[in-house]
């Protein structure tokens, strides 16, 4: 299961705490930017969030992180990251950032516990998984819907599912749960699937997978868990319902920027805006990973923004000086 923090259950609120490197968010991006910013002896502090490791720590393995030719697990990466960073000086608190304040310098953060001023800030607040918004979607989030194979895929051991999505984590997840369900119904609004080849071969040759295409899910039903949803086939507009005890959805990402509205650029999407050397609109304040990156969005990407935006945060701080 998700790792879950009590918000500030690490510090009291007392007088604000200066930092010159202050990381919002403990994912490869974050993590990594502690590293590089602990290496360059600028004691960063990073805020963990809700989730330490982020993302990636609820991925069951992770392949494609070189270095680890066998895989690892999410988690144990993430656990990896963070003992690297500390081991150089970085001080990681499980806290998550409320309130910002770029008005003057140094910029202030809240956060449930404590208050910082901050010369530099690196923003590595990840994104969370887009919803579907259909009926049904929340009331049975937790009792039979789910965004995360690995936290939830052990509960449907004999049991069928649904996937919703045709990206690489609808297929991975897919991949993962016929560990425990009898069957894995990906359900996907086109004919084709994103997800990269190697998952789609791999996929293929499973016989638990099955692909029902055009089709979109238009509500789930059940009583005190998931036991039906309605199918719309978006070529012929034929509504079914299909039998089913789970629905896991993989349709993309929400990037985590409400803190930052009106205070930093942000895309159409949301995503925060940077230049290649993970500048955002406001000097000496850098995002790295997702929450800046709706394109690659993998462990490695990540960890390299992180340390870049470290690397330019330490010669803004020279600049300073
Ligand atoms: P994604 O690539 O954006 O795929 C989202 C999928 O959901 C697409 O197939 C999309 O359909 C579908 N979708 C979106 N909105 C929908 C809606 N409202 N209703 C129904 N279906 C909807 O997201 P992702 O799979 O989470 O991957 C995100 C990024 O992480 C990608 O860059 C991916 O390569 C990477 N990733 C990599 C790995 C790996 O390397 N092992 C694993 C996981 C993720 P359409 O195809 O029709 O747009």
């Amino acid at each position: 299961m998700e790792m879950s923090i009590n918000p500030g259950d690490s510090q009291k609120k007392s007088e604000p705490k200066d930092v010159k490197v202050l990381i919002i968010g403990s994912g490869p991006a974050g993590l990594a930017a502690a590293l590089y910013a602990a290496r360059a002896d600028l004691k960063p502090i990073v805020l963990t969030g809700m989730t330490l490791g982020g993302q990636a720590s609820l991925t069951h393995i992770i392949e494609n992180y070189p270095g680890f030719p066998e895989g690892l697990g999410g988690a144990e990466l993430g656990e990896l990251f963070k003992v690297q960073a500390e081991r150089f000086g970085a001080e990681v608190v499980f806290d998550t950032a409320i309130e910002v304040d770029f008005s003057s310098k140094p910029y202030k953060v809240k956060t449930y516990g404590a208050e910082y001023n901050a010369d530099t800030i690196i923003i590595s607040t990840g994104a969370n998984p887009r919803h579907l918004e259909i009926p049904g979607e929340e009331e049975f989030t937790g009792k039979g819907v789910s965004y995360c194979g690995t936290c939830d895929g052990f509960f449907f051991k004999d049991k069928e599912v649904v996937v919703v999505g045709g990206g690489d984590s609808a297929v991975e997840e897919g991949l993962f749960l016929t560990r425990f369900a009898t069957k894995v119904t990906v359900v996907h609004r086109r004919d084709e699937l994103r997800a990269s080849p190697i998952l789609q071969k791999r996929a293929s040759k499973n016989p638990k997978i099955n692909y029902i295409w055009d089709t979109v899910l238009e509500d789930i039903q059940g009583e005190d868990a998931v036991t039906n949803v309605s199918l719309k086939n978006r070529k012929t507009d034929e509504e079914t319902s299909f039998k089913t005890d789970g629905v896991f959805i993989f349709i993309g990402h929400t990037p985590n920027t409400e803190l930052f509205t009106d205070k930093l650029d942000l895309d159409e999407s949301g995503y925060l805006i940077v230049n290649n050397r993970m500048e955002t609109s406001m000097p000496g304040v850098y995002a790295a990973g997702e929450v800046a990156d709706s394109h690659f969005r993998q462990v490695i990407t990540s960890a390299g923004m992180g340390a870049a935006a470290a690397i330019q945060a330490t010669r803004y701080l020279e600049t300073l000086e």
